[in-house]
């Protein structure tokens, strides 16, 4: 099998060869290349170590030295060159306590996780794959390098990785791998939040964030996410309903792009269920007030998470909003209020996650739901054309206009520019400068 190889990694490869060294691209690279997939960067193992390669190179940065890790810069681009490493013993589950440099390739592809990243590939040697990785990828197995039980008892975190391998790849794990994970779940503890958070975030923006079960059946989700546990044991009794909680989530997520802002809105729109659940005389499950519940929620866990604010912020907004005009009853005022609210550059997203949802769902009144959700679209194409004022800043009045009529500047502007928008929001034909002046100066902002 050959690999195509980028002129800029060879023209690394060679250098390094050229002065004597081995260096071989691993990890990553080789199995993506292997799959036909587009490697996203390319890293190369050597027995040079670290102020070896920084002597050849121009252009580095010491990545991390002590690890044998230093980046060689070439026409703009990074490409890791890490020494081959032998890990020394692993106390606490997470990290060796000491690394050692080796002469031996075989050495440094022992320590790597699974037998489909323990590859090494040379243009001229061809590829070295000790622990049957080839054959594991083309029966798309994940399986551990060496006795598995050691592998996740040394580092915890693959645990998760295996399951994010196979979300990415759509790989089965094979189970004494399975098992070992098992044994080990509860050594994920150990492990920093944030390279749980990593993998996590990459599962679920997977093709199969369907894997979501399996960290709920291994165990995984009981240590990193117990309320998604909750869900899986939250059971529906209604007809808009088919599925428990957690496998309707799971629907949900497939259901929207692969993005990371809808994949945590999915992840989440329900997770307020589980708490907000009550069970009516005739034995019908209700879930009253879980939208907001869940956002609360959704927040929380995310900042657990340490995930960015961003996708913190978008997600639970969405969490927030999710069920917005679910039951059919939206005007054409109530739904402008609502975009308003909302934020209409939200809208879309919000319109892909009430699809994915609906799609999760019973197929009970189908017909209506669809109706509802079109009646919504179209409520939404027509706003985008007749733009009615939605914000503050799109009213035909300014805090300079309301000044000169005798508005104090200062809370009351801010609570007159309101009260002016909530009257547009009424009727959008109200947002002429003549009406507004002449409603600021009906109202009364100090009563
Ligand atoms: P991706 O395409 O997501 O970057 P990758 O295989 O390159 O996948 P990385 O996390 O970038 O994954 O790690 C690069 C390589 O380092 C892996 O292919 C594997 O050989 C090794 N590796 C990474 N993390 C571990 C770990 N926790 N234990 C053992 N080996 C690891
Ligand atoms: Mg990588």
């Amino acid at each position: 099998m050959q690999i195509v190889i980028p002129k800029d990694v060879l023209w690394i490869l060679r250098k390094l060869n050229e002065a004597g060294y081995e260096a071989y691209v691993v990890g990553g690279c080789v199995r993506d290349s292997l799959l036909g997939r587009e490697p996203h960067d390319w890293d190369i193992t050597t027995d040079a170590e670290p102020l070896q390669v920084k002597a050849l190179f121009k252009r580095t940065v010491d990545t991390g030295l002590q690890h044998g890790t230093v980046t060689v810069l070439n026409h703009g681009v990074g490409y890791e060159v890490t020494t081959y490493r032998l890990d020394g013993d692993y106390s606490d589950h997470r990290r060796p306590e000491s690394v050692t440099f080796s002469r031996q390739l075989s050495d440094d592809l022992m320590r790597r996780d699974f037998t489909i990243n323990a590859m090494a590939y040379h243009p001229e040697k061809g590829l070295v794959d000790l622990y049957g990785g080839e054959k594991d990828l083309a029966e798309k197995r994940i399986r551990a390098v060496g006795v598995p039980d050691e592998r996740f008892n040394e580092d915890a975190l693959r645990i998760l990785r295996a399951v994010r391998f196979a979300a990415q790849l759509g790989f089965v794990i094979e189970p004494e791998t399975r098992d070992a994970i098992r044994a080990h779940v509860k050594e994920l503890s150990h492990v920093s939040i944030e390279r749980i958070e990593t993998e996590l975030t990459k599962l679920i923006c997977s093709p199969h964030p369907e894997e979501m079960e399996e960290l709920y059946q291994l165990g995984i989700t009981a240590e990193i996410l117990p309320e998604f546990d909750r869900m899986m044991e939250t059971e529906q009794n209604t007809p808009y309903h088919c599925m428990d909680v957690g496998h309707h989530t799971i629907a949900v997520m497939k259901g929207v792009s692969r993005d990371k802002i809808l994949r945590y809105a999915a992840l989440f729109h329900d997770i307020g269920k589980p708490e907000c659940k009550t069970t009516d005389e005739e034995g019908q499950d209700h879930f009253k007030g879980h939208p907001a519940v869940g956002e609360k929620m959704a927040r929380e866990i995310m900042k657990r998470l340490r995930l960015d604010n961003k996708t913190i912020d978008e997600a639970s907004l969405l969490v927030y909003w999710h069920d917005f005009g679910v039951k059919g009853d939206l005007t054409e005022k109530s739904f402008r209020k609502g975009v308003s609210k909302m934020g209409l550059r939200h809208f879309p997203a919000y319109l892909e996650l009430r699809k994915a949802d609906m799609h999760g769902q019973s197929d009970y009144e189908w017909e209506k739901k669809v109706e509802g959700y079109q009646r919504i679209q179209e409520m939404y194409e027509r706003l985008l054309e007749e733009k009615p004022a939605l914000t503050v800043r799109e009213l035909a009045v300014n805090g300079g206009d309301l000044k000169k009529a005798g508005i104090p500047a200062g809370p009351e502007m801010g609570r007159m520019l309101e009260h002016l928008l909530q009257y547009v929001l009424e009727d959008p034909e109200r947002n002429t400068k003549e009406e507004l002046l002449a409603e600021a100066g009906r109202k009364d902002i100090f009563g």
